[in-house]
């Protein structure tokens, strides 16, 4: 719940403004204002003042608790303007509060956390568990003070870290991923990567509370931290036993479970009689701690629960999974900054590696965070492009594979994944691909059922594109032409046009749309009899109407429907 305080009526009313945008997460506090912020700050997680930030300042002074309590705090001014995180900047959220609050006010928002504001990953930002010194730590990463980087399980996808932080110094200030317990102190962070799976068995009827005494005990004897469980794992016959089901919710991780004949064909140092009898399989916990973590190790054979009074129940066994490295296939639209999607900036951001051609790299450079390695190459080499993403992947980093438009449409997305095996994770970030743009600025040419066709005859012979653009014409799709002229290829469009032309009016219209978004953006709707194909190059989309499509006031429009509007 969010708290929402004011004094004055434009106090109010930017209450009421958030409380219509956000009916459901926001309760205005009334009264008078001391008392309406004690109130909110003990109900909720987070709040907004509209008040000047020092009356705020002094009211939460004898309130703050705790960073790891204490609510998100953001205050706007009285005249809108700004939306400043006061207080709780990553813990309370207030960061991304102060953003949305932006959004909905129209203000700026204001940001101070260091790292927020130099592009340095924040230690506590990256969605891992994360113990020790931060404050030092991320203070050292700053000011540039050398940190050591240790990742003795070998390379995780982190987001890129500044050039200060290396595996080679030998500072003593030292940023660890490490699923092993270490002994904290005033000199390092330790984050928690999600590397461990525990295999875990049962009898019918098992207690919760004995199969996660039993995971506790397992992980302390062997030095290893609870918060890096990634997952549960069993077999499909406990899929819905209760006190493993219940195990996983309370440790907050998935519960995977695999079937008996796979964990049967699984190599495992202690099989054993009863489960082969009761559930097809000689090892429950090892076999399916072994299948959730493929190419790992198994850190902790398997151990029997030692309950209070009765036989075990339970059983469990640890594997470390191979770090997974993380392929982010991202569109970047069709050229402007504000085409370009959030989810895809995000990516951007935490990814370690860029893979594109330069002069995509060109486009968002100025978006990466410092640290972040760029592996440009020209035009073609297209598979060579793809190989080194996957192998960066696979080496376990954080990898953004970008592209215009859609990264999947004609473009890399395909030989990537064609090469990628399941030992990577792969993140899919849809752009705004160059029909869709054109599109845009031609009107509405895509109303009705439209096709993508590339004239590109470099990897698709001639003959098949000659025989989509005839099956198009006969069936009186909406055609937008990619890659339709370049100096070498300038027979194809007019061939593809004729063909187009067998089956419409030379009146139908056709857009023309150079370099949409961009600053030399150029565009015509002109007609098939009309259309001259030397404007077309290949930065241009040719789209060409079905026998519906109407020139109205000079915008392309092709009907919803053929009956329910003429
Ligand atoms: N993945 C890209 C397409 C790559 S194929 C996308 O989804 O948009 C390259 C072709 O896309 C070019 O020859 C041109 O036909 C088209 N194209 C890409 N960007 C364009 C833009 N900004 N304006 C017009 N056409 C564009």
């Amino acid at each position: 719940m969010i708290g929402l305080i004011s004094a004055t009526s434009a106090g109010q009313r930017g209450c009421e403004h958030l409380a219509t945008a956000w009916p459901d997460d926001v309760r205005i506090y009334d009264g008078p204002v001391r008392e309406a912020v004690g109130r909110a700050f003990a109900e909720c997680e987070q709040l907004v003042c509209f008040l000047a930030t020092g009356a705020v300042v002094r009211l939460l002074a004898p309130l703050l608790r705790g960073k790891d309590t204490d609510p998100g705090v953001v205050t706007v001014d009285e005249t809108c303007q700004h939306a400043i995180a006061l207080l709780g900047g990553h813990g309370g959220g207030a960061n991304d509060l102060a953003q949305r609050v932006a959004d909905v006010l129209g203000c700026r928002p204001v940001i101070t956390t260091a790292t927020d504001a130099t592009g340095v990953p924040g230690l506590d930002t990256l969605g891992w568990p994360v113990e020790g010194a931060v404050a030092a730590v991320s203070r050292a990463i700053l000011d540039g003070a050398p940190v050591r980087l240790d990742t003795p399980h070998g390379v995780h996808p982190l987001p890129a870290l500044p050039p200060n932080v290396t595996a080679t110094t030998d500072s003593d200030i030292s940023l660890i991923v490490t699923d092993r317990v270490t002994s904290a102190d005033d000199r390092s962070v330790v984050l928690r990567p999600p590397s461990l799976v525990v295999g875990v068995g049962g009898s019918r009827g098992v207690p919760a509370d004995e199969v996660l005494a039993l995971i506790g005990s397992v992980l302390a004897g062997a030095g290893l931290s609870p918060r890096s469980v990634a997952a549960l794992a069993t077999v499909d016959a406990k899929a819905d036993e209760a006190g493993i089901v219940e195990a996983a919710e309370r440790l907050g991780v998935p519960l995977v479970t695999y079937d008996a004949a796979r964990l049967a064909a699984i190599d495992v140092p202690n099989p054993s009689d009863a489960p082969l009898v009761a559930v097809g399989t000689p090892s429950v916990a090892e076999a399916a701690a072994l299948a959730a973590a493929p190419g790992g190790e198994l850190l902790v054979p398997k151990r029997k629960s030692a309950p209070q009074a009765g036989p075990a129940m339970a059983t469990a066994a640890v594997a470390r999974r191979r770090p997974r490295g993380r392929l982010a296939v991202v569109g970047l639209g069709p050229g402007a900054r504000d085409l370009l999607t959030p989810r895809a900036r995000e990516e951007l951001r935490r990814a370690s590696v860029i893979v594109g051609l330069d002069q995509y790299a060109d486009q968002i450079r100025d978006l990466l965070r410092p640290g972040t390695r760029i592996l440009e190459s020209g035009l073609g080499a297209e598979e060579e492009r793809a190989r080194t993403a996957v192998a960066q992947a696979r080496a376990g980093h954080a990898v953004a594979l970008i592209g215009s438009g859609d990264a999947g449409v004609y473009a890399m997305a395909s030989p990537a994944l064609a090469e990628a095996a399941d030992d990577i994770d792969v993140v899919g970030v849809p752009g705004v691909t160059a029909a869709l743009a054109a599109a845009a600025i031609l009107g509405a040419p895509l109303g009705h059922d439209h096709v993508s066709i590339s004239l590109s005859d470099l990897h698709t012979p001639w003959d098949v594109i000659e025989r989509r653009v005839k099956a198009a014409a006969e069936s009186d799709l909406i055609v937008t032409f990619y890659n339709p002229r370049s100096r070498g290829r300038d027979w194809q469009l007019p061939k593809a046009m004729s063909l187009l032309a067998e089956h419409r009016h030379p009146s139908t219209p056709v857009g023309v749309v150079h370099a949409a978004s961009r600053p030399d953006e150029r565009s015509e709707v002109t007609t098939i009899a009309d259309l001259d194909v030397t404007t077309v190059d290949m930065v241009t989309v040719v789209t060409v109407g079905n026998t519906a499509t109407r020139n109205v006031a000079g915008r392309m429009v092709t009907p919803r429907g053929y009956r329910w509007q003429t």
